[in-house]
């Protein structure tokens, strides 16, 4: 182990979480009782079509509870959106989030500002949230994004400004994880959110954060083995149930790991990608992932090489350092490849003239660049866009 494992750390997570196939349709038994009498319900319009939260709405409704629906939540949810959800939350005694990471992340403040009545723009920012919240249920659909124990909302505010408040007070009470909900995503989700989940996986694990522990590095080292060992297993048959559980089960204790060790240069430099080109959080990700992990091989080599055959258990055979440092970005690039994403930054539209704006961009994430095992400046940062261009 490393000299973090012996320094003072914080680890806050979501205090119970249920991971059972066919647990949503259990919502009002697991939580009922715990969310109160008037529950706000948050989800995103596709997947109130698809009928997939009926079940979960019903088995509140058995409890007694009167469950208000707000259907709405978009892809990058914005500040009016969260704001239409408060005010159709008003007077509730609960929250439940339903969905991908955005109707999370609204769920989450909805909670807060329902609860509170705090102002949001005092809520921006790392800790600043005052609370109490209202009680809170997280459901997630999607096996990517781990918000359900994150304390971290992401919000648009105007064009495409992303706010984040980070704060342990938005941590739901309750995560249910229910690998049936997750059987009907597309492959290209599945594979983007995978992807996404790994890219948590490996940037908390070698994350320079102060608060880097050796409970994430755990958490990290597992969620590379049951993301490593199916994600291809989903792709080439998203029924596969059991398959579909380690994916939502590594997502998660992936999400737990960098939400206490948080994430850096990869994501700093996918969120450029995402905010003007609008590609998909995951696929933003993917984009950079080698390219990033080759510039920080100089100072994180060792680190890589430790968590390489987690992920992919034929490189513990690759010998020394370097080899297997090596190895572990050509794999992650291949595996990209064969879950179908696409792998340059011209496959998605974006010009080359672009690139400086990019990199530009990316400097403004401070929050997560201080985390990057190796210094990025915005030269290197446009290096790496131009690598993978
Ligand atoms: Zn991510």
């Amino acid at each position: 182990m490393t000299a973090t494992s012996l320094s003072p750390f914080t680890f806050n997570t979501t205090a119970s979480i249920v991971f059972e196939p066919g647990s949503a349709a259990r919502l009002g038994e697991i939580a009922g009782k715990r969310l109160g009498g008037r529950v706000l319900f948050v989800t995103d319009p596709g997947l109130l079509k698809i009928g997939l939260a009926d079940a979960a709405i019903a088995s509140l409704k058995a409890t007694g509870v009167e469950v208000t629906i707000f259907g709405e939540v978009e892809a990058d949810p914005s500040r009016a959106t969260l704001m239409k959800a408060v005010e159709a939350g008003r007077g509730a005694s609960g929250v439940v989030g339903f969905g991908g990471g955005s109707s999370l992340d609204v769920a989450k403040l909805a909670a807060l500002l329902i609860g509170s009545g705090e102002d949001l723009n005092e809520a921006w920012g790392v800790a600043q949230a005052k609370g109490p919240r209202l009680p809170l249920v997280l459901i997630p659909t999607t096996a990517g994004t781990g918000s359900e124990v994150t304390p971290v909302s992401i919000i648009t505010v105007g064009e495409e400004e992303k706010r984040g408040v980070s704060s342990a007070i938005i941590l739901p009470d309750v995560a249910i994880l229910d690998a049936d909900l997750t059987l009907g995503l597309p492959p290209a989700i599945t594979a983007a959110t995978g992807i996404d989940a790994m890219v948590h996986a490996i940037e908390a694990y070698a994350s320079k954060s102060a608060n880097n522990n050796p409970l994430s590095k755990m958490l990290a080292r597992e969620a590379l083995r049951l993301l490593g060992a199916n994600i291809e297993k989903v792709i080439a048959n998203g029924q596969d149930r059991d398959a579909r559980g380690a994916m939502l089960l590594g997502s998660m204790l992936a999400g737990q790991a960098f939400a206490n060790s948080p994430v850096a240069a990869v994501h700093a430099l996918a969120y450029p990608i995402g905010g003007t080109f609008h590609i998909p959080h995951g696929l933003s990700n993917a984009l950079v992932l080698p390219h990033v992990l080759h510039f920080n091989a100089p100072d994180a080599a060792h680190l890589y090489a430790e968590i390489a055959g987690d992920c992919f258990p034929a490189l513990d055979r690759e010998e020394g350092i370097q080899g297997r440092c090596a190895a572990f970005i050509e794999e992650l690039a291949a595996l990209s490849k064969r879950v179908g994403l696409q792998t340059r930054l011209r496959d998605v539209g974006i010009g080359e003239d672009a690139l400086a704006k990019m990199a530009s961009d990316a400097m403004k994430q401070q929050r997560l660049l201080v985390n990057n095992p190796r210094p990025v400046s915005e030269t290197d940062a446009l290096a790496i866009y131009r690598a993978a261009w």
